[in-house]
């Protein structure tokens, strides 16, 4: 099993379920040595547009404050890190960085759920046949690829296009491409795996492994179990062999 997973939630982004401390128990049980937190961020939306999967402001006090607390109990245990999964929306980018900056935080990870500044409701996954969109969409985790503030993005090929596999390739090679110049590790998922998503896309490994680009194992845990989900993990691995990637550890880059 992995010896350090960067991508759990917790219940704050209201799609999750467990305490932390049932997480963590479950990775020490797992023979775990690092168990990263990345809940879905806040953000802070003009008006009144509010997401309903992430955590709101006003509760990330608490998230943090929970977690340094749970770091120190837990030291001799497991090492505990504290982190957000984030989209890279534009025109509240700043804002967002300039909020959660106010506490610890090591790391950010990349989860391009949306497209634009979200509030266009683009789920990123909807299966389309629509070039421009996976366009779109590469262009703007290249972006955020490139302000240097992502550890590494989550299930990169969230994008479900099912038209051409020319353009598919020729769109997520430029993205892989991109993640290679920025020093950016791509995630396999395994929320994918045990959800039967369209992603992990054999496609999109298979040009990962020729281009040669640096891959991490994320459990994207929304459940306490499923930070030690030995079926998917040992699928992850196989394609990690079938496609010969270069599984890497994540190496955390400070956002701040
Ligand atoms: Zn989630
Ligand atoms: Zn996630």
């Amino acid at each position: 099993m992995l010896k350090a997973n960067y991508h759990t939630h917790t219940y704050r982004c209201r799609h999750a379920t467990g305490t932390e401390r049932e997480y963590i128990e479950t990775a020490i049980a797992a023979g775990m040595t690092t168990l990263g937190f990345s809940d879905h961020c806040p953000q802070l939306f003009p008006g009144d547009y509010y997401s309903d999967y992430r955590m709101y402001p006003d509760q990330t006090e608490d998230y943090v404050n929970t977690l340094l607390s749970l770091r120190e109990e837990y030291k001799d245990r497991i090492e505990i890190r504290i982190g957000y999964e984030t989209e890279y929306y534009p025109e509240i980018f700043d804002a967002f960085l300039q909020f959660v900056g106010q506490y610890p935080c090591d790391y950010l990870i990349l989860g391009q759920h949306f497209l634009d500044n979200e509030t266009t409701r683009r789920y990123s996954g909807r299966k389309n046949e629509d070039e421009n969109y996976l366009a779109d969409y590469v262009n703007q985790v290249s972006e955020a690829m490139r302000t240097g503030r992502f550890t590494y993005i989550a299930h990169p090929e969230l994008q479900n296009y099912v038209g051409d596999p020319a353009v598919y390739r020729r769109e997520y090679t430029r993205l892989i491409r991109c993640a290679m110049e920025t020093g950016t590790p791509l995630e396999i998922n395994l929320l994918g795996i045990r959800g039967n998503r369209h992603y992990p896309n054999e496609a999109f490994w298979a040009l990962a492994g020729e281009l040669g680009a640096d891959v991490v194992i994320g459990c994207d845990a929304h459940e306490a179990c499923c930070v030690c989900d030995i079926p998917a993990y040992e699928k992850a691995m196989a394609l990690v062999q079938r496609y010969s990637l270069r599984l890497v550890q994540p190496v955390l880059k400070a956002p701040f």
